[in-house]
């Protein structure tokens, strides 16, 4: 059967019965009450576990699920996460930090010496495979130095990176699933109204790519 619990490789990871929920164990998620899926996700958040909605990541579907809900600015995605203490940071693409040292009107270099070396990837939006299209990354430190802790508030908003862009959704290898961030009550959100929308086989959302 789809979508059960124990199949999930994110879900696999958390201990269901530490967290009292051991009776879900084999179950469909899709099928599960409303107060099961709150427990579920208030367990995953706990422990840092994304969870995978069996979604095309595409711009288009990624979009529909963030605007699902509202993001609450409480800037925790801003600053280090005791759950994951070994996150490198904030990943960002080169041409990223070069549209940012722009807007702030410093030099490129004066940035790239503040962030470590991150991976060679091809854009997660890009459809098309083709390596004259790999881009490098690098890792803004965290607490991210454009967060402003006081206003909680990002300070160079319209040109953040991707990755802060979409958050709670996050980048995975697998483009045939969305995975979703937990440990925040945004991704709660979105998770579960994203589960509706494939329980009803929303056309819309699940089609157009
Ligand atoms: S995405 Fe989540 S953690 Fe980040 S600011 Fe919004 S509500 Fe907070
Ligand atoms: S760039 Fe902005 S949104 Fe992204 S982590 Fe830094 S402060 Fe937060």
């Amino acid at each position: 059967m789809e979508n059960r619990l124990y199949e999930s490789q994110e879900i696999e990871r958390l201990d269901l019965a530490r967290y009292g929920l051991a009776y879900l164990e084999g179950s469909s998620i899709l099928a599960l009450s409303e107060p099961d899926l709150d427990k579920l996700l208030k367990a995953l958040g706990q422990d840092d576990i994304s969870l995978n909605i069996p979604i095309p990541c595409t711009p288009y579907n990624v979009q529909k699920i963030l605007s699902y809900s509202e993001c609450r600015n409480c800037g925790r995605c801003c600053i280090p996460n005791p759950l994951n203490p070994t996150n490198p940071g904030v990943e960002v693409f080169e041409s990223e930090l070069k549209a940012i040292a722009a807007h702030l009107g410093v030099t490129y270099d004066s940035w790239k010496e503040k962030t470590v070396s991150g991976k060679v990837v091809f854009h997660p939006f890009d459809s098309e495979l083709d390596p004259s299209k790999l881009s490098f990354t690098r890792f803004l430190p965290l607490p991210c130095p454009f967060h402003d802790t006081e206003g909680k508030r990002c300070r160079i908003y319209p040109v953040r990176p991707i990755v802060c862009s979409i958050h709670p959704v996050v980048f995975t290898e697998d483009k045939s699933q969305i995975a979703i961030k937990a440990n925040c009550d945004y991704g709660k959100d979105m998770i579960k109204a994203a589960f509706k929308d494939v329980r009803k086989k929303n056309p819309e959302l699940v089609i157009k790519l």
